[in-house]
């Protein structure tokens, strides 16, 4: 599997072991250490966002984000269709229902079904995905929540170090949820950090990862919580990783721009757009080609070693969710027919790009 080429593999900056090894030494093999609070610090000097914690997953940062914000049984929770699982499982976790939105032309939530359902359905806290390291209309949804009285929460797993003027993703919401999985900009080969506004909510959210332990010499209970801390050791690769993530961003941009030049003279590409005033990080080269069957692309360049996939199956038409609320839902139905995600490891270069696309063009005829 050495050439193998996949679709956004770990790459590290080269300080990761080194600080394993400090973890080795320290014996803080545990879920709490000098690295947690290390990486900790990393995330909030990197995207500006006043309290963080690490956790195990950004899925158990969903969680506990909606947690805290007070959702319970039958509660509504308004949240893109158009995104991985991971964005809505937690609202099961809490016996809530979701209430799908449909992106619009920038493949992130529709501002205008958003409203609408915010008006007919109030629900209790907006889960906003912002897509494959590109910002969704932040301002305005942030306003709309505001206005509506729901809890919002961004979901920027994949948009770790994306921008809307100036100011990271997963900052302007009640919370925000980052993911260091595997494929991820970054990774600590599973984790996750949720932000918070104030101090006071992140050190309820450690509580609460923390078994609900209540501060007394004994093991003392008065609710409920999870065993959802991140591990020293991982934390320690998060680190490693924090150095080099401003480099992994740039270059994620210029594989990009990479694949647009050479497929400049394919017919029907449309690449996932940037909204104006925000600055994405082309977590996946992502885009659709008119009339394109998206697996058959795929299994063809999979007999090349070349790992693709399809955009995101929607929510909605999920077997899972049938029944379920949707606002909208033609959009994200059509992106899924005719989109691709390119392979775009930080480590390929621009040879790597035009060999893809020459396989890939030959597939497409
Ligand atoms: C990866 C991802 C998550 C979940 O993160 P984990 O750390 O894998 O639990 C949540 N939402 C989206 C949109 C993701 O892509």
């Amino acid at each position: 599997m050495a050439d193998r080429l996949f679709l956004s593999p770990p790459h590290m900056g080269g300080h990761e072991r080194l600080y394993v090894e400090e973890v080795f030494d320290s014996n803080y093999i545990a879920p709490l250490g000098a690295f947690v609070d290390r990486f900790e610090q990393a995330v909030r000097d990197f995207t500006g966002a006043s309290a963080v914690t690490a956790l195990s997953s950004g899925t158990a940062a969903l969680h506990l984000a909606l947690r805290l914000a007070g959702v319970g049984k039958k509660d509504r929770v308004a949240v893109g269709t158009f995104t991985f699982i991971a964005s809505v499982s937690p609202i099961l976790y809490q016996g809530a229902e979701p209430v799908f939105i449909d992106c619009d032309e920038s493949w992130q939530m529709d501002v205008g079904y958003l409203e609408e359902a915010l008006k007919k359905e109030r629900p209790k806290a907006v889960i906003v995905p912002h897509l494959y390291g590109q910002v969704a209309d932040i301002k305005r949804i942030a306003s709309l929540c505001e206005q509506y009285e729901a809890v919002l929460i961004e979901d920027a797993a994949e948009s770790l170090g994306a921008t809307f003027h100036g100011r990271h993703s997963g900052t302007f919401g009640a919370f925000g949820v980052y993911s260091f999985n595997g494929n991820k900009i970054i990774t600590t080969g599973g984790g996750g950090m949720l932000a918070a506004q104030e101090r006071e909510v992140i050190a309820r959210a450690k509580k609460l990862a923390t078994q609900a332990r209540e501060p007394a010499p004994w093991y003392e209970h008065e609710e409920w919580g999870y065993n959802y801390r991140l591990s020293n050791v991982l934390a320690a690769i998060g680190v490693g990783q924090m150095e080099v993530l401003s480099q992994r961003i740039e270059k994620k941009r210029q594989i990009y721009t990479w694949y647009r030049k050479y497929m400049s003279d394919v017919p029907g590409v449309c690449w996932m757009p940037e909204i104006e005033g925000s600055r994405g990080t082309r977590w996946l080269t992502t885009c659709t080609v008119e009339g394109m069957d998206p697996v058959a692309v795929m299994r063809a360049l999979e007999k090349r070693n070349i790992e693709t996939r399809p955009l995101w199956k929607p929510m909605h038409t999920q077997p899972l969710f049938a029944g379920s609320k949707v606002y909208g839902g033609q959009k994200s139905e059509t992106l899924f027919a005719n989109g691709l995600c390119l392979p775009c490891g930080t480590a390929m270069e621009e040879a790597d790009v035009a060999g893809v696309v020459d396989y890939w063009k030959k597939a497409l005829t």
